[in-house]
């Protein structure tokens, strides 16, 4: 039997776009975002009493990644893109309902408005719910997981006099730490594992409303070469 949801707020996010994304939340703290409630939940009165949690869960859908027909098996990147897996023992987006979870630091609470950092969702993500992390419950000191024991390992991630200068314009601009946001979701390497860049190969992706281009010198070596705006 179907069921219907409705979210209960969006997601205004630095993140434009869904490459560069982290994997999952955490893991670049200073990718921010506000999630804006809608009626009836943008009064105070639904929020009352957050200001004393650290930490929400967010339940969302992965709004980009929709499908009809659902998958059995998904190819998860972070295994390189070439080996299956049940869909239940991976956190793909093409998923069963679309919905995505994610544990996220709660910097603020205003009426209607919820500032958060260390997110991994996509601009305009629908939320579907919000709950308190409760640390007694929520962390599992037995927990293990073989397929995804670690967070992806760091790369270096070298400026051009020139980014690091723009970067800092636009942070001043935005308000926003971009310096240290392009550091932490560079450093994961965005790249899909499959290719092999050249130094000649430029990426790029949208932070806020600037785009950040860069190369790698050498594979397992980046180097941000702008930070302008888009
Ligand atoms: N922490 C969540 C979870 O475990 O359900 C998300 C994990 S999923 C592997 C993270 C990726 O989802 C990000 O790297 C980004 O590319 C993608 N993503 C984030 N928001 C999305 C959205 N609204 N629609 C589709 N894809 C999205």
């Amino acid at each position: 039997m179907p069921y219907s949801v409705s979210p209960v707020g969006y997601l205004r996010s630095c993140f434009k776009e869904k490459f560069a994304i982290p994997r999952q939340p955490q893991l670049a703290p200073a990718a921010r975002g506000v999630l804006e409630l809608v009626a009836p939940f943008d009064s105070g009165e639904a929020v009352d009493g957050l200001e004393q949690v650290s930490h929400v869960w967010l339940l969302f859908l992965f709004h980009q990644a929709l499908e009809d027909q659902p998958r059995l098996k998904v190819r998860p990147p972070r295994l390189g893109g070439n080996r299956s897996l049940g869909v239940f023992a991976t956190r793909a987006t093409h998923r069963p309902n679309g919905i995505g979870q994610s544990v996220v630091r709660l910097e603020r609470v205003e009426p209607g408005r919820l500032h958060l950092s260390g997110i991994d969702l996509l601009d305009g993500t629908p939320i579907l719910d919000i709950k308190p992390y409760v640390p007694y419950a929520d962390i599992v000191d037995a927990a293990s997981n073989a397929i995804a024991d670690a967070p992806p390992p760091a790369i270096p991630v070298e400026w051009s006099a020139s980014a690091l200068a723009q970067a800092r314009e636009h942070a001043l601009r935005l308000g926003e730490p971009v310096v240290e946001l392009i550091e932490q979701c560079l450093a994961q390497d965005p790249r899909p594992a499959y290719q092999t860049p050249t130094p000649e190969r430029r990426y790029g992706v949208l932070f806020w409303d600037v785009q950040v281009r860069w190369h790698y010198p050498e594979p397992g070596r980046i180097r941000v070469l702008e930070v302008v705006p888009s």
